[in-house]
């Protein structure tokens, strides 16, 4: 059920699951024996990350980071990690996971950061891909839920001033909520 401060649904529960058993089951057959590290990104990767994990029949890890761009320098991409990961990284396969991925920026730095510590591979999965917003050439998630055009959802992990992350579904946000 949409609610009232949400303009269009963009994806409903049901299909997010059915995004998730597909990508579980490529994860499954092409990282058999590579114990990949699922590193999710705080905080909207969380509902998406869940999901996914299940679906997984491999063995694997996970962990989590924070990262987040300087402020007042955000167009140079650079982020500062706010909570790092335990596990050692150094010829692991990561499999870094996002809500959306927009400018790039932001995976872009955790990405470097990743091969500098000696990550044997480094793939994306993101539920959401803005192409429109892409500022950076070098990110390209290996797998995409869904692509949409450059406007502003929320829901599944996605907020707008730290709300809406718990919605099961996710939408495009009223412009009126954020405008007023
Ligand atoms: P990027 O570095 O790719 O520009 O930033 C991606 C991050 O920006 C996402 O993890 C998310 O936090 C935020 N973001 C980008 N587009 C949207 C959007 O449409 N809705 C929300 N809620 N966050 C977004």
């Amino acid at each position: 059920m949409k609610n009232n401060f949400i303009e269009e649904i963009i994806l409903t529960h049901e299909e997010i699951a059915d995004i998730c058993k597909k990508f579980g089951e490529e994860i499954t057959e092409e990282y058999q024996d590579k114990r990949p590290i699922l590193v999710g990104l705080l905080k909207g990767s969380v509902p998406f990350m869940s999901e996914l994990m299940k679906y997984i029949k491999c063995d694997m890890e996970i962990d989590f980071i924070q990262a987040s761009s300087y402020s007042g320098v955000k167009s140079t991409g650079a982020v500062m990690v706010l909570k790092d990961m335990i596990t050692p990284v150094k010829d692991r396969h990561i499999l870094l996971v996002e809500d959306i991925v927009d400018t790039g920026l932001t995976l872009r730095e955790v990405m470097n950061l990743f091969q500098d510590r000696g990550a044997a591979s480094i793939e994306i999965i993101t539920l959401l891909n803005k192409p429109d917003g892409r500022t950076v050439n070098t990110v390209v998630p290996k797998y995409i839920g869904k692509t949409i055009p450059n406007k502003f959802v929320v829901g599944f992990g996605l907020d707008y001033n730290e709300l809406y992350r718990n919605l099961d579904y996710v939408g495009v946000l009223k412009e009126a909520v954020y405008k007023k």
